[in-house]
Parts: C-alpha cells; structure tokens; sequence
C-alpha cells in the first residue's frame, strides 16, 4: 500500500521506514510539499488529526500524521503538546532542554513519558492510535544521536539515554516503535 508519512522531519522517517514493512512510505518533501501545516489542537490527539486530514485533502491518498508531546509528571503534563516550542517559537531543542532541566533542578520526581498519537486515515476512514515509552529525565544532556528530548531522557530499565542508544535499539523501544506495532 502507498502511504504518506505527514512530516518534514527526516529523523521521524528513518525511525518508521524499518517499522512500515512493505508499504511504500512517501513524505511531504518527497511530494514536493514543503510548507509546515500549522499545529492549532490543544491536544496530541487533534495536532495529529489536522495534519492527516490536511495531507488526505490535498493529495487524496491513504495517509498518517503523528503528534508527539513529552509529559513530565512533576509538571503536570507539561510541556505536552507544547513539547516543540516549550522555549520558544524558534523551536530549539536545546533551548527546549535548557528551560526543562532547570524546572526540574531540584525536583525529586523525574518521571516522564513520551506519548505519540498517529492518525491514520485510510479510504477516508480515521484510526487513531497512542504509542507510549515511559522513563525520567536526567539531570545532564547525555548523547549525541537521536533528536529533540533525547539527550535527556532516559527509558525506563535502560542506563542509556536514547541519545546514547543506537538508533535501531530506539527505534525498537520508543513510543513510535510501541505504537506502529501495535
Ligand atoms: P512532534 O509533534 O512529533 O514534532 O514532536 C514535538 C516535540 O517533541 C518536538 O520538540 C520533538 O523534538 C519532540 N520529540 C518528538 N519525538 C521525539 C523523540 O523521539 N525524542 C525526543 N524528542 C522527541
């Protein structure tokens, strides 16, 4: 089957394509789509559901969108759905890190999750799915692979960040990975 993956990001693409078996993934770069569809959900759920209807409309082909948010449970959730632009509209990863290690510097409690929502739309029917890898934050960047919150995060039962993890060993625990095979 041909899908569209609904994404510029191409460290999204080199995690799934191992993970979508014989579909045909093509991204919005690919189509000759480079314009960012903008993200106005107030949770996971929606953000995913505006990108792949967005993507469905304009091309008329079967497709998924994904959304992801870094749920700290000190913070309440947060930064959530706001995980990209925590530290501001330029959306800087370690900007994004810098502010969340020093909310946290002298919180006790840790714990955080990366929660993905994909919504896949299929024949003009919406699916959505939830992929969830729990873990704590450290209080250092460790690790230079990966994207985003990996250098902070470290998954449960692993002394690695996924910053430190080669990338197929991420891709075989991350929310993603939980998710598309599921
Ligand atoms: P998006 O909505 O999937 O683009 O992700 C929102 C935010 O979460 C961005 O700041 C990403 O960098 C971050 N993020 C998403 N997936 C991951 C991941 O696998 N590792 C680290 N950060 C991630």
């Amino acid at each position: 089957m041909k899908l569209i993956f609904a994404t510029h990001n191409s460290n999204k693409i080199k995690e799934i394509l191992p993970l979508v078996g014989d579909n045909k993934l093509s991204s919005l770069d690919d189509l000759g789509f480079h314009d960012e569809i903008e993200e106005t959900g107030k949770t996971l759920e929606e953000n995913a559901l505006i990108k792949a209807r967005f993507v469905y409309d304009k091309f008329n082909e079967n497709c998924f969108a994904d959304d992801t948010g870094l749920e700290v449970e000190c913070l309440e959730g947060a930064p959530g759905v706001y995980s990209a632009r925590f530290a501001g509209n330029q959306k800087n990863a370690e900007d994004n890190m810098d502010k969340l290690l020093d909310l946290l510097k002298n919180k006790p409690n840790r714990k955080a999750q990366f929660r993905t929502i994909i919504a896949l739309i299929i024949d003009g029917k919406e699916h959505l799915f939830e992929g969830i890898i729990k873990g704590e934050i450290l209080r250092k960047k460790r690790g230079d692979e990966g994207f985003g919150y990996d250098p902070v995060f470290l998954p449960d039962g692993y002394d690695q960040s996924f910053a430190e993890l080669p990338l197929n060993e991420k891709n075989e625990i991350s929310h993603r990975a939980h998710l598309l095979k599921s």
